[in-house]
Formats: structure tokens, C-alpha cells, sequence
């Protein structure tokens, strides 16, 4: 992760938020190659649900609808939908380090036999720190005579034997307290109580604000879904793990309308349908995992029994285990129904062909857009001790943020003219990098770094003959090709 982590700053993919004034923890800022593969992302998902979703089980066209709320809505949206009252991580203090945890997040080295020695509390992922106290504080134990316990499963007695994951004595962490994860602001002139407003938590919300209006205003009929992407903001306890887990986050959600005769169904088919379009942007299969939530774990509306399915990707600092990318969650009618109860405005949707009027349920797919960045960031870091970069981003070329560059063999001779021409005509269609200087194998180790795939040079037989080289990111191998069908080529390849 470091080197990923140094990479994507030197390259200008991703930079801490207000740098200069030493940070601010939890927010990230894209920088221009960033922002191209989130973008790139970004309208693939767009593509592939709104403009041109998959068939349905039955082969049937999808339709899908777009929209673009508001991240500011009425206070009590977020009392309707549960988060005001329910969206609270019980966390836990550091009175020593002053670090705040979230309780589920913590798990603890325990002695098997002997309940005087103390016990060791660290992140999950993140054992190292704990098992250099253990060494220092437990002095000739074995880490072999100790078992890992979730802190969810000690009761609060244990707490004065416990030493926090950045704390050097015993007794430090407090007990399990409510959080509420929600950004809060004012709105307008008068900052009190009633002037209350909250950052939205997740866009999904703002879709159900607006299921009657999309109803009225457009010629949807249930099945159908309703999709947009957006920012997100959720004050998260222990923001960590890069971009994994921030405090400002964009989703991609799609909530799908459906009979709750129907909901089973629908459910599997969006799990097996979203597995497969993240493996189509380039993660490979083996690093993605379908994996069914336990109980234990259910959000507020989700069904029981059946509820929801996690994508998770194996990222380096979760392997072997895995965190998630995307939720795909059966929500019931749940938040239609407690729209409708709180807004007193009927939300019923009267379906012509079935002769009846009911609240539809919802399967959601709820991705994340910046843990779909980081999952493609560390799925193409290759490294590659025979290049000279030492390191190439292998991204599916459709991906890619720079998909070609345009280099003149030497700045002289006619060629930067013919490589500036070639690069106004690639430019208008892919993002293209003319780079003129420097020798030829500088300026690929460049393009290998930042995942490059193809890059087009324009040498002494051009002016002869009207061809090009083509070098290839993967192989490193290079051909020629027709200077005027370098176009068509390079749109082939990117798809
Ligand atoms: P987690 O258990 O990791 O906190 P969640 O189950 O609360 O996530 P959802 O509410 O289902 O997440 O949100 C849908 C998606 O939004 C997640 O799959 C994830 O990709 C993304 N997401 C949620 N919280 C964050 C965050 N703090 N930073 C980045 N992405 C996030």
C-alpha cells in the first residue's frame, strides 16, 4: 500500500486534502490523472445501468431513470429514513491517545489460561502495533498462548485489563457510546435548533424523496429503477485505509422498484449482475467475492433472512480477507412506508396491470465510486523489476486515464509536427498526452507508470513510409503501424 500510496501522489492521482496546512483526516483530493479514472468509472456505471442496462432474467429491456438530488434535504427525511435515530456506530474513547474507535472494529490478543496478563486491542487488519506491546508488556509469553477475541464479545469488566491499540497502559478505552455519523449544518441566517440540517449520509434517500415524482413526471412502470451518483459524508469514527474508508465519499446507487412477490428474483439477479460488471471493468475474479451479510450485521431495513450481499474485493491491507466494494440489499418497502408515515403523502404506486395499488419494494445495489478507484488503483499495480519505471499500472484499457501518447523519436526532422498533428486528431476523442522530450525509453517508463496502454512514435521511416510505432503497455512489444489508421486502431482497442 505504501508504494501504491506514493505512486498515486508523485503520478497526481490522489492527494491528501489541504496539504499545505498538513491535512485534514479523511478527505482526499483527486488530482488529474484521479479524477479521469474516477470519471472513467464513474460513466461506465452510468453507461451500463442507465443509458444501457443488462437484460433482465427474462430478457426483457430494463428501464432505468437517472436523477440528481439535492445533499441537503429536509431534516425530516433523516428521521424518516432511520439515520437520525439509528445511524450511530457505538465507538469507543482512548482517554491516553485521545483516538476514537468503532467498537465493532476492534478485536483483542487475549491469554488463553492466565487472566492476569492484560490484553491487547488492535484494529481489525491491523495487528502489529498490539503485538509489540504484548512483547514488551507480557514479557516472556508466547503470541502462540494467545487467542483473538472480538471487543463486541467482552463485557464492559474487561475494559480495565485492556490496553488500547495506541495506548501504552491498561484501562484507557471506554465503554461502547452512541455516535451519530452524520454531518450536521445550519440552514440560513439563525443557527438553532430548528435551523438543523444534515450532510446526506447516502444518495439512496434522495431517490426515495423523489419515487413519486419520477412516477408522475415520466412513463416508468414498476419494475423499474431509479439511479444516481453522487457525494456522501458520513463522520466516520476511524477513517483509515486511504480512500477506503473517508469522511467524503461519492456512491453509485440504483434503487429498483419491484412487487415484493417479485423481490427474490430481482435480488439475485442485481447480486450476479453487479459481480460481474465490476470484473467487466477490469478486477479480476478471484479478488471478488460474493459474500451474504450475517445477521448480526443487517442494516435497519434490510429483510431478515435474506437482506443483503456484499461485492468485496481483496484490497492489500484486508488480504487474505476482504472489504466491501458494493451492498446489494433487498430494502423491502421500508423506506417508501416510512416516507409516506412521516410525510403523510401517499406513496402507493396503482400498477394497471396486476389492478393494484401497493408501496413497491426495493432491491438496492449501492456501490462505492472512491472504493471502486482504490479496488482498480491496486488490482493494476504490476510491479516489474525489468522495466525501467520498476512498476506499471496494468488498468483495462477502457479504464485507463491516459489512453495513448504521441511521442516524436527526437524533436527535430519534421517529426514533432507530424506528432502534434496526430495528437490534435487522437486528443478529440481520447485523452492523449503529447510529450516531446527526453529520451524514448523515459517517456514510456512515464506512460507505464501511470497505466498507459498504448503509446504511438513517430520516427525517421514515417517521413518515408507513413507508419508509426506502436508500443503496447503489457508486453512492452512494439509494431508498426499506418500512420492514418493509428484512429481506428487505438478505438478499437479501448472499446
Ligand atoms: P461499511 O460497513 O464499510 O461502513 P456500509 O455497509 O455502511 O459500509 P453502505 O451504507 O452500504 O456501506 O454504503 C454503500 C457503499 O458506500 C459501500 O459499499 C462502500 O463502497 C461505500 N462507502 C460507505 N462508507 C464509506 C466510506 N466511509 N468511505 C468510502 N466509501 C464508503
Amino acid at each position: 500500500m505504501d508504494d501504491l500510496v506514493a505512486l498515486c501522489k508523485r503520478r497526481g492521482f490522489i492527494y491528501p486534502a489541504s496539504e499545505i496546512y498538513q491535512g485534514i483526516n479523511g478527505f482526499w483530493d483527486y488530482g488529474p490523472l484521479g479524477v479521469e479514472l474516477k470519471n472513467n468509472i464513474r460513466d461506465a456505471w452510468w453507461h451500463d445501468m442507465v443509458r444501457c442496462p443488462p437484460a433482465g432474467p427474462d430478457g426483457e429491456a430494463l428501464s432505468i431513470v437517472g436523477l440528481d438530488s439535492s445533499i441537503i434535504q429536509n431534516p425530516r427525511a433523516w428521521e424518516a429514513s432511520g439515520h437520525v435515530g439509528g445511524f450511530n456506530d457505538p465507538m469507543v474513547d482512548c482517554r491516553e491517545s485521545k483516538a476514537r474507535y468503532r467498537h465493532d472494529h476492534l478485536l483483542v490478543f487475549r491469554h488463553k489460561s492466565d487472566a492476569d496478563v492484560p490484553m491487547f486491542a488492535f484494529l481489525e487488519g491491523e495487528p502489529a502495533p498490539a503485538l509489540k506491546r504484548m512483547k514488551k508488556l507480557a514479557k516472556g509469553r508466547s503470541p502462540d498462548d494467545f487467542e483473538t477475541v472480538a471487543m463486541t464479545e467482552l463485557g464492559d469488566d474487561a475494559l480495565p485489563r485492556i490496553v488500547g491499540p495506541d495506548a501504552n497502559k491498561p484501562g484507557s478505552l471506554t465503554e461502547p457510546r452512541q455516535f451519530n455519523l452524520m454531518f450536521k449544518t445550519y440552514v440560513g441566517a439563525v443557527q438553532d435548533e430548528d435551523s438543523v440540517a444534515y450532510l446526506r449520509p447516502e444518495t439512496a434517500q434522495g431517490i426515495f424523496l423523489n419515487f413519486k415524482n419520477v412516477v408522475d413526471t415520466s412513463r416508468v412502470k414498476v419494475p423499474f429503477g431509479i439511479a444516481q451518483i453522487g457525494k456522501a459524508f458520513r463522520n466516520e469514527v476511524t477513517p483509515r485505509n486511504y480512500i477506503f474508508r473517508s469522511r467524503e465519499f461519492e456512491q453509485m446507487e440504483m434503487e429498483w422498484f419491484c412487487h415484493g412477490d417479485e423481490a427474490e428474483k430481482w435480488h439475485s439477479f442485481w447480486c450476479d449482475t453487479r459481480a460481474r460488471w465490476w470484473q467487466s471493468i477490469g478486477l479480476q475474479s478471484d479478488n471478488l467475492l460474493m459474500r451474504p451479510h450475517g445477521q448480526d450485521e443487517l442494516a435497519h431495513y434490510a429483510k431478515e433472512g435474506q437482506g443483503t450481499f456484499d461485492v468485496e474485493y481483496r484490497f492489500p491491507f484486508t488480504a487474505p480477507g476482504f472489504g466491501e466494494l458494493e451492498g446489494v440489499a433487498h430494502r423491502t418497502d421500508y423506506d417508501l412506508k416510512q416516507h409516506q408515515t412521516h410525510s403523510k403523502v401517499k406513496l402507493g404506486y396503482f400498477d394497471a396491470d396486476r389492478k393494484e395499488t401497493y408501496l413497491p419494494h426495493v432491491i438496492e445495489p449501492a456501490a462505492g465510486l472512491s472504493r471502486g478507484v482504490l479496488a482498480l488503483l491496486c488490482e493494476a499495480y504490476t510491479p516489474d523489476p525489468e522495466r525501467p519505471s520498476k512498476v506499471y499500472m496494468k488498468f483495462q484499457p477502457r479504464m485507463a486515464p491516459i489512453k495513448a501518447g504521441v511521442f516524436p523519436l527526437v524533436n527535430k526532422e519534421g517529426m514533432p509536427e507530424v506528432a502534434r498533428k496526430l495528437y490534435e486528431e487522437l486528443r478529440s476523442k481520447h485523452v492523449t498526452q503529447l510529450d516531446v522530450k527526453q529520451a524514448i525509453g523515459r517517456r514510456y517508463a512515464r506512460m507505464d507508470e501511470v497505466g498507459t496502454p498504448y503509446c504511438f512514435t513517430i520516427d525517421g521511416d514515417t517521413l518515408s513510409d507513413q507508419t508509426v510505432t506502436v508500443r503496447d503497455r503489457d508486453t512492452a512489444g512494439q509494431d508498426r503501424i499506418a500512420l492514418d489508421k493509428v484512429g481506428a486502431f487505438l478505438a478499437e482497442k479501448i472499446g
